[in-house]
Order: structure tokens, then C-alpha cells, then sequence
């Protein structure tokens, strides 16, 4: 989809704005007209926080599928595995339910998957509900009932999503999927002289590759040239492609050219986070800072779609910032490229080294 910000007018306006309105947020005076006006923005931003998304006020595709998700209320539809996954926070409900009285439902990430419906059989088992893997008015009323009648077990740690299992101790044998953000009529932000974001990414992707291909391993290129894709079809590339670990790389910028430094990004929601995700995050952050000379501007967890939905370890890293006078002359230039490169593969070799 196209979208929708500050200034647009139309159908689509009107939509988000119902949606806005259905989970609460206030348009004012304005209410549901079609036109994206001050109070529209300050609802999509409020809701961007809620629900720990990059924070702009534009409705893009992460941000309307988080629309679309969040209107779901347990009860309204039966949940069951089907491809494509059902998604949406009754789904993150029922995940939480599961997890709450001991079943193992896995990551609570809104994702019906092969984890919840194992968890699910394994409740309707034990409650003596019928037993078809269906969250329908039955199902639903025995968890309510159980969990009303406080039999949880509520301290039971929830798994990490993607265990952060790796095939391999070492480089020669890992298995990655690289996304450079961004491409074709999406540039991405704009660096010094003229740079742009689509182009770095590429740069540093590719460069990821020459070098983890060098060691041996397995590397898929989400895009090996400068062509637009959509956010959900990237992720299906990586998903399809399967390997240990998926890492999505942005480049930072600001409108102050003062801003520099990298920060890296794992998965978390309201009610969880990636451990593995934050620790290999940490790991890459670790190293550009050491190898690169980068100012650490830490690891942050968001619910942003390139670190939800790939099924296994996912991170993304915005190694330096294209806005900045020196970082951004180095990277168009080559060298910061090739530095930032040796970096993350130096922190993935540690994330490796100490599983
Ligand atoms: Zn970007």
C-alpha cells in the first residue's frame, strides 16, 4: 500500500482514522473526514508508541498491518493454523492465556504458528474440551474459567522466540539472509553529498556477503541490486531462504548532521522480548564501537515487522549515520563501508563463540 501521511486526503484516511477511533485515540474536532490533519498524526504517533514501532506519524505497511492486527478482540473470529499465519492481538491474548497456565504457546508475538497450536491441543487435552486445535466459544470459555479460577502458573518462563539456535559455533557453517532497506523508488533517507540510503545498505550487504561467503557461509541477498520490494515480501524471501539468522541493515539519520553513531534493534512487544535477539544486538553494537570507532547509541527493542516476522534470530542494525559529515564521507567513499562490514561480522562471531 501507498503511505498515508500529513496533508493526504481520501479513502484510505478515512479508514485509518476509523481505526484510530475504534481503539481510542482522539481526532478531535476533525473526526473521521478524510483528511490527515495535525490530530490524525498525533493519533498515529500515540499509537506508534503503544505499540513500539518507529515513532513518525506516517501509516506504512508495518504501521497498518499494526491497525489492521490491533482491532482483533479475542472471541470475534475462531483462531485456528492456516496459511497465511492468523494474526492480531487476540492472538497475542490467547498466547498470553496459554503461556499463563503452563502450556507453551512460544514467542507471544500475535503469530498463530505451529508453537500455539501445540500449546492449544495440549490446554484442550488437559480441559477436556473438544479437541480440534480451534479457539471457538468452548475453547475460549474453559480458558477464562481455569484462568479465573487462578490454577496458572504464572512464574513459568516463557521461551525465547527463535532460541536463538544457530547451526554452527563458527562462521564457515552459518546459514544468514541479509535485507539492505530500502531500493528502487524507495531511497531511504539522503546523506552528505547527495548519498543515499538505498545505496549504503547495498554497499554494506553486499560487502557482508564477500566477506561471510569468504569464511563459508551460506548468505541470500534479500536484494542483490537497486530495485523496490515490499516490506512483507522481503520477509518472506528470508523466510523461505530459512537460514540461522536474518539481519536487516538501515543507516541512521537526523536532520542535525551532529547526530552519528549505531545502534542495533531486536524484537519486543508489550508483553516480551527476544533474548537471543537482544544479546546478539548487543554483541554487534559491542563491535562497532571497538572495530569501527562508532559512539554507542545502544540496543533497542521494537515490534517492527523485519525482527517479528522472520521464524528465526533476527536483528536489525543502523551502523552509522549517512547524515553525519564524516561518518557519511566515509561511507560514501568505501572504507567506512568496508570497516562497519568487519564490525557486525566480528559480532556475530561473538554472539557464535559464546552460545
Ligand atoms: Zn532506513
Amino acid at each position: 500500500m501507498r503511505p498515508v501521511s500529513f496533508g493526504d486526503r481520501g479513502k484510505e484516511v478515512v479508514d485509518v482514522q476509523t481505526r484510530l477511533r475504534a481503539l481510542d485515540f482522539h481526532l478531535g474536532r476533525e473526526g473521521a473526514d478524510g483528511h490527515f490533519g495535525p490530530n490524525t498524526e498525533r493519533a498515529v504517533r500515540g499509537f506508534q508508541q503503544r505499540r513500539w514501532l518507529e515513532v513518525d506519524g506516517i501509516v506504512g505497511e508495518n504501521t497498518w498491518a499494526e491497525l489492521v492486527e490491533a482491532g482483533h478482540q479475542v472471541g470475534e473470529r475462531l483462531l485456528y493454523l492456516r496459511v497465511p499465519a492468523l494474526r492480531g492481538d487476540d492472538v497475542l491474548q490467547l498466547q498470553l492465556m496459554l503461556n499463563e497456565l503452563g502450556f507453551d504457546s512460544g514467542p507471544v508475538d500475535g503469530i498463530f504458528g505451529e508453537a500455539t497450536e501445540s500449546a492449544l491441543l495440549e490446554f484442550q487435552r488437559n480441559a477436556g474440551v473438544n479437541l480440534d486445535g480451534i479457539v471457538g466459544e468452548a475453547t475460549l470459555a474453559q480458558l477464562r474459567r481455569i484462568r479465573m479460577a487462578g490454577v496458572g502458573t504464572s512464574d513459568k518462563k516463557i521461551p525465547d522466540r527463535m532460541d536463538g539456535y544457530v547451526g554452527s559455533r563458527s562462521l564457515s557453517a552459518l546459514t544468514i539472509s541479509i535485507d539492505p532497506a530500502h531500493g528502487g523508488t524507495d531511497i531511504g533517507a539522503r546523506g552528505v553529498g547527495g548519498l543515499t540510503e538505498k545505496y549504503v545498505n547495498l554497499r554494506l550487504a553486499q560487502q557482508l556477503a564477500d566477506l561471510l561467503r569468504a569464511h563459508g557461509a551460506d548468505v541470500m541477498l534479500v536484494r542483490d541490486d537497486d530495485r523496490f520490494i515490499g516490506l512483507y515480501e522481503r520477509l518472506e524471501r528470508a523466510n523461505s531462504f530459512q537460514g540461522d539468522l536474518h539481519l536487516t541493515v538501515h543507516h541512521g539519520h537526523h536532520h542535525t548532521p551532529a547526530a552519528h553513531g549505531a545502534a542495533a534493534f531486536f524484537f519486543e512487544n508489550s508483553s516480551y522480548f527476544a533474548e537471543a535477539g537482544k544479546r546478539l544486538a548487543g554483541y554487534l553494537i559491542q563491535a562497532l564501537v571497538r572495530d569501527a570507532g562508532r559512539v554507542d547509541l545502544h540496543t533497542h527493542g521494537r515490534n517492527f515487522a523485519c525482527l517479528r516476522e522472520p521464524r528465526r534470530l533476527a536483528v536489525m542494525v543502523e551502523p552509522g549515520f549517512i547524515t553525519h559529515p564524516e561518518e557519511g564521507g566515509d561511507l560514501a567513499d568505501g572504507p567506512g563501508i568496508r570497516r562497519e562490514a568487519e564490525a557486525l561480522i566480528a559480532g556475530i562471531r561473538s554472539y557464535l563463540e559464546r552460545l
